[in-house]
């Protein structure tokens, strides 16, 4: 059996590398920086997946594929944006292997077969996808796209962290083209409204809604668009980003289309993306020292059986029930696992189930079928009751919306709170010290002052948040002038 998990009060960070490889999630791989996703952390990612599919094919989007590799000449045709990515580019040079002459059994890069263009491995797609629309786009009614990709990215991460930071990572990526700014600002707001409803509905994770500062902004936009969490350590993690990206990338790849009144404009755009990064945000919110928390929604496995028999007979009997509560419970559209297997004991049984998170376990033994109930236990609780037979199927229908609505509230009320107003910059230094979470605090509005309080005190501004109320003010560290409060925090 797995070994006790590190409390969150003694190490955060060694119970979450902890909780990630002891609940089959994911591991290291022979990669620096690169990740195994294992079946069970796979299928959570594939729950996300079909939502965030959805949504995206709801407001209007198709998914299409492009390659890996970016030529090197169309990477850098954007220059911010090249410059942005550079330094974490992985970077083909050749494009085969040859026996090394000087060292038996070993192979070497065939100096011959160097590449005449170096191909960049994608960090991100707008270069490769907008040399490609150029070919799409003549006129205004070619216009908008609306395209999404699933697809790996490569950036060369110098301190990862399993799902959090990879070297390689498993996101998607929507491309939009259109034939003016207003609707490409709204395309761009809109994204960010999808995610924060997946983020609110599906992983119960609390978002905060709001734009990038300048230093913090996508390379090549305009203006990003982000959604900030909080996480149970009281560090924030940027969860997703939806960009404005003018008519940067249309300059760049000179893509200009006839519009209605008959003459040439560029094109402008969106990007947006949200990772595999979400799956760590969705460990930190909800999961507790004794394994992962997950919200019905997105569990894999919604409710587990567990029979607890001493004879094959006793077994017999429980597996009849089991298998008719299970296709009662599957006709409802609940996911439920039988675990039958008889090389683990139920003890256990109940500790792997509690350390990955499903939300909900029904235990039979033979008392239960003498009195027609079952043990139900929940995850999140981690309480436990006898229901009736006849009742369990409504019961789980409704426990399933409870427990997803209590992990939501539970989060939200950690996030709320966490922020902390604050008026001078001895209470910042404090605040981010001692309780951490998001200090809302007044900002003079310059790269300096920012990049000065994150020197001190390793805090960023997460986002300028649109909700704020419109109250001036005077910056925490200078004095100067400030239009209204900003929300920094430590993030991962
Ligand atoms: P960006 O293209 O930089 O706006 O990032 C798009 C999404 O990917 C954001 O939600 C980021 O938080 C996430 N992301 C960025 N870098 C990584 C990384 N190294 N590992 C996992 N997710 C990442």
């Amino acid at each position: 059996m797995a070994k006790k998990l590190t409390k969150r009060s003694e190490d955060y960070s060694k119970w979450y590398n902890e909780l990630v490889v002891q609940a089959d999630l994911a591991e290291n791989s022979a990669v620096r920086g690169c990740m195994v996703i294992k079946p069970y952390g796979f299928a959570i990612w594939e729950k996300m997946q079909a939502e965030l599919d959805r949504m995206f094919k709801e407001t209007g989007h198709q998914n299409a594929y492009f390659p890996l590799f970016v030529p090197k000449s169309l990477f850098e045709a954007e220059e911010k944006n090249a410059e942005g990515f550079a330094k974490e580019c992985a970077v083909v040079t050749h494009y085969r292997l040859q026996n090394d002459p000087d060292n038996e059994g070993k192979l070497r890069v065939d100096p011959e077969a160097k590449l005449e263009e170096e191909l960049v491995v994608r960090p991100t797609s707008e270069a490769i996808i907008w040399n490609t629309y150029k070919g799409w786009i003549q006129s205004y009614r070619d216009l908008p796209i609306l395209v999404n990709q699933w697809a790996n990215v490569v950036r060369w991460e110098m301190r990862t962290r399993l799902f959090l930071r990879t070297s390689e990572f498993l996101w998607q990526e929507g491309h939009t083209a259109h034939a003016n700014k207003a609707e490409a600002i709204a395309e761009a707001a809109q994204m960010q409204e999808v995610y924060a409803t997946f983020a609110e509905e599906f992983m119960a994770m609390p978002v905060i809604k709001g734009v990038k500062t300048d230093s913090e902004r996508f390379a090549g936009a305009e203006e990003t668009y982000t959604i900030e969490a909080l996480m149970q350590d009281g560090k924030a993690l940027q969860a997703g980003t939806s960009h404005f990206l003018g008519q940067n990338f249309a300059k760049a790849f000179d893509v200009k289309f006839a519009t209605k009144e008959g003459k040439l404009d560029h094109v402008w755009a969106t990007s947006w993306g949200v990772s595999t990064r979400l799956i760590g945000g969705l460990i930190m919110t909800h999961s507790d020292d004794h394994g992962l928390v997950l919200p019905p929604k997105l569990a894999p496995i919604q409710v587990v059986i567990v029979p607890i028999y001493k004879s094959e007979e006793e077994l017999n009997r429980i597996t009849e029930v089991a298998k008719e509560l299970q296709r009662d419970l599957r006709n409802v559209g609940v996911s439920v696992k039988f675990d039958n297997r008889d090389t683990h004991k139920p003890g256990w049984k109940f500790a792997q189930y509690e350390l990955q998170g499903v939300p909900l376990r029904i235990g039979i033994g033979p008392k239960d079928l003498e009195k027609r109930t079952v043990e139900l236990a929940r995850r999140d609780t981690l309480t436990k009751e006898f229901v009736a037979k006849d009742e369990v199927v409504n019961k789980v229908k409704d426990l399933l919306v409870e427990i997803q609505n209590t992990l939501h509230e539970r989060a939200l009320d950690f996030r709320n709170n966490h922020i902390t107003k604050v008026d001078t910059f001895d209470d910042f230094e404090k605040v981010i010290k001692e309780k951490g979470g998001f200090v809302s605090a007044h900002w003079d509005g310059t790269e300096e002052t920012e990049d000065r309080i994150k020197k001190r005190t390793k805090a960023t501004i997460r986002c300028i948040p649109f909700d704020a109320d419109n109250e001036t003010g005077s910056c925490v560290l200078t004095g100067k002038p400030s239009q209204q409060r900003v929300l920094f925090a430590k993030a991962y």
